[in-house]
Formats: structure tokens, sequence, C-alpha cells
């Protein structure tokens, strides 16, 4: 197992190199014809660097960690002191190890997270006062910790009740959790951070009859068009589908509905109606249900192996000192299944834009809000393939924008 570590560490470094130093100058060229300019081009590509950057030093301080907790033995020792100090109760000692680990992570993230901090202020992203990011930062934090505990427990009574098939029983229970988090987060989570209000009591509402128009003509029974009051945190513009169930809305930033038109704002929103239509949040749950039982089912044997053998110091597959190896084992798991996710996530985002033109039949909205949304958000218009493959949630802006033209012709009738 030590070998495929190193392998693993290796594949890290590989992809750190590729993705971050590798240049791709078609890129420049496709960025310009799709409308953008020479600065703009810069200046995004240089935020989006300097944050990457950002994200490499974090992750990279994740993993050595990781390792080391894994390796170097604190695992056992400290498993046996807690142990001894709760009458032998797993959980306990689980969730100690757990919490021993979130606050060694936090120690050296915090750093990092006030440097991407000051870095949003520099670039003027950011609306926040250190004292609201700090606020806002431990908000985050505790609810992570009372995600954290809940998977932490539900995982040790799973491998104690089921101590064959529980990688079956936990993908089950990794998918139930994902369903009650999709409905409970925009009800419970979500407004810990911001102020979601009906978008007909907000200073927007001129729009409203517009978009029960679209939503009307798009026949989907949307509830909830909320505004959520994004600008507190960031300039950053955007618009979501989320929620399961009743809980499923539909949620514009303030910004966004500040910075674009009208025929904007209508493509937009008819995207996010495309997640809508084509059920994405449920089939997205479903997806991730598939991916669990195998990443279980690849945990469960790379655990059997690491029992009994050292360095790992873990005497059975429920023995919560395993805890700190099944963090490094999901880390790279992580990997694996980023570039994965974001070719799915890629595809459902290409649906629902082809929804966006058909719906709101507006491609020079589109493409003009595509180019707002760049310019307000920093985005990167001139990503590598191979960042793309990793990182991007989204087709990329030059991308969306040569498919909204494509759409253009498609739809010009014949001379
Ligand atoms: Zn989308």
């Amino acid at each position: 197992m030590k070998t495929l570590l190193g392998l693993a560490g290796l594949f890290l470094v590989a992809l750190f190199v590729v993705t971050t130093f590798i240049p791709y100058p078609t890129a420049r060229q496709q960025a310009i014809e799709a409308g953008f300019d020479a600065e703009t081009i810069d200046q995004n590509f240089q935020y989006a660097f300097e944050r990457r950057i950002s994200f490499w030093i974090s992750t990279s301080s994740e993993f050595a960690l990781l390792v080391f907790l894994a390796l170097s033995g604190v695992a056992r020792r400290w498993a046996d002191w807690l142990l001894v100090r709760c009458k032998q109760n797993r959980y306990v000692a689980a969730l100690g190890l757990g919490l021993a680990y979130l606050l060694l992570h936090e120690i050296l993230y915090l750093p990092i997270g006030i440097w991407r901090w000051c870095h949003s202020c520099e670039w003027g992203m950011s609306n926040l006062t250190f004292a609201s990011w700090l606020r806002e930062h431990y908000v985050a934090l505790g609810v992570t910790l009372v995600g954290q505990a809940v998977l932490v427990v539900g995982f040790y009574a799973i491998l104690a009740r089921f101590p064959r098939s529980w990688w079956l029983w936990g993908a089950v229970g990794a998918s139930g959790l994902g369903v009650a988090y999709a409905f409970l987060s925009p009800i419970f989570i979500d407004p810990l951070f911001n102020t979601f209000t009906p978008l007909a009591e907000t200073e927007f509402r001129r729009h409203e009859l517009r978009v029960r128009a679209l939503i009307v003509s798009a026949r989907m029974p949307v509830g909830d068009i909320l505004v959520v009051d994004a600008s507190r945190q960031s300039n950053h513009s955007n618009a979501y589908f989320t929620g399961f169930g009743s809980s499923r809305r539909i949620v514009l930033y303030d910004t966004l509905l500040r910075k674009h038109t009208d025929a904007e704002i209508e493509s937009i929103l008819a995207h996010e109606l495309g997640h809508w239509r084509h059920d994405h949040i449920v089939n997205g749950i479903l997806l991730a249900t598939l991916a669990a039982i195998f990443g279980l089912c690849v945990l469960d044997r790379l655990l059997r192996a690491a029992v009994g053998r050292e360095p790992w110091g873990i005497k059975s597959l429920s023995d919560p000192a395993g805890l700190y190896l099944v963090l490094l084992i999901a880390y790279f798991g992580s990997w694996i299944e980023m570039p994965i996710q974001n070719f799915v996530s890629r595809h459902f985002e290409r649906q629902a834009d082809q929804t966006s033109l058909e719906l709101a039949g507006q491609p020079e909205a589109f493409i003009s809000g595509e180019r707002v949304l760049a310019a307000t958000n920093k985005s990167n218009v001139t990503p590598t393939p191979w960042n793309v493959w990793l990182f991007s949630s989204h087709p990329t802006t030059v991308e969306r924008i040569r498919m909204a033209k494509e759409w253009r012709e498609a739809k010009k009738p014949p001379p």
C-alpha cells in the first residue's frame, strides 16, 4: 500500500505541473474571437492563477497532514488513549480522532483562508470585513463539524453492524444523506449565511411578470424564485437551482439582477429551468450513489489489506484508529472522482444551456450574459483543456458562446 501511496503522490505532483505550467496558446486566440479584449483575458487569468496556487498549497498541506496522521503511528496512540478514557466506546474515540483532524486542518488552513480573503479584497471581489469573513468561516466550520460527526458515527455503526456488506449499506446510507442534505440545506444551512427573499418582495419585483411568463411557457411547476443578498459577501454574480422535493427553488443573486439586462436575466433563468427540466439534482444523487458503491468497495479492499499490517496500526475494520487511513484514501478518491464528476456536470450544464436557448430564444442575450458573467466573476476565459478536464464544472465561456452562435446559425431561415 505504501507503494500505492507513493505513486498517488507522484500523480498529484504531475497534475499540479501539467495544469499549472503547460500553456495552451490556442485558448487566447479563441477568447479574442469570442469577443474578449487582451486586458480582460490577462487580468482574469492572473486572478484565477493566483487563486489556483492557493488551492494547491491548501490541498498539498491537507495531503501532508493526512500522510503524517495515517503513517506515523499517532492514530493508534490517540485511539488507545481515547478508548481507555471512554470505556472502549469506538464512536466516541472516532469522533475524538475526527475532531483532532479538523482542528489540525484548521490550523493549517486558516492562514491560507485569510490570504484568500485579502486577495479577494485586493481584486475588489470581496465585500466582507475581516470580522464578518471570520464569522462566516467559523459558521461553515461548525456546519462541517456536525456533518462530519454524522458521517463518522454512521460509518462506524454500519461497519460494526454489517462487517461483510458494509460498503453496500454505506452507499445506501450516503445516498439517503445526500437526499436529506439536498432537501434540508436550502431551509436550514443556506440561511445561516444569507437572506433569501421572494423576487416579488424585492427591489427587483419588476422582473416578476417576465419571469412568471417564462416559467408558464416552460410548463414547469416552479414554486419559489428567490433573491439572495449575495452582494453582502462579494461581487460575484450567479444563479442556481437547489433543493429537493418541496424545497426545490431557483435562486438569483442580487448582483446578477443589478448587472444584467432584462433579456440576459431571462436567458440565465431559462438555464436554471433547464436544470429543473432535466432533473439534474435527482440524476446527480443517483450517479453519486453508483460512485459511492464503487468507491466504498475499493475502500473495503484497501482497509482489509491494511488491518494487522505495519505501519497502519489497525486491529480490525471497525477500529477507530483506521479513521486517518480512511480519510487519506477518501482524499485520493476525491481526485479520481473530480474529473468524472466535472465531466458529468459539464454535460448537465450543456443540457441546461440548450434549454435556455430554446426557452428564451435569445442567443444574443445568452452571449452578452456570458461575457458579463465572465467579466464580473473574473473567470479565466483561457483555461487549458487539461485544466477544464480536471477542474471545470461548467463548459468554458468560449465554448458556451460558440454553442450559442451555432444555435443562432442553425435557427436562421435558409436564404
Ligand atoms: Zn447551470
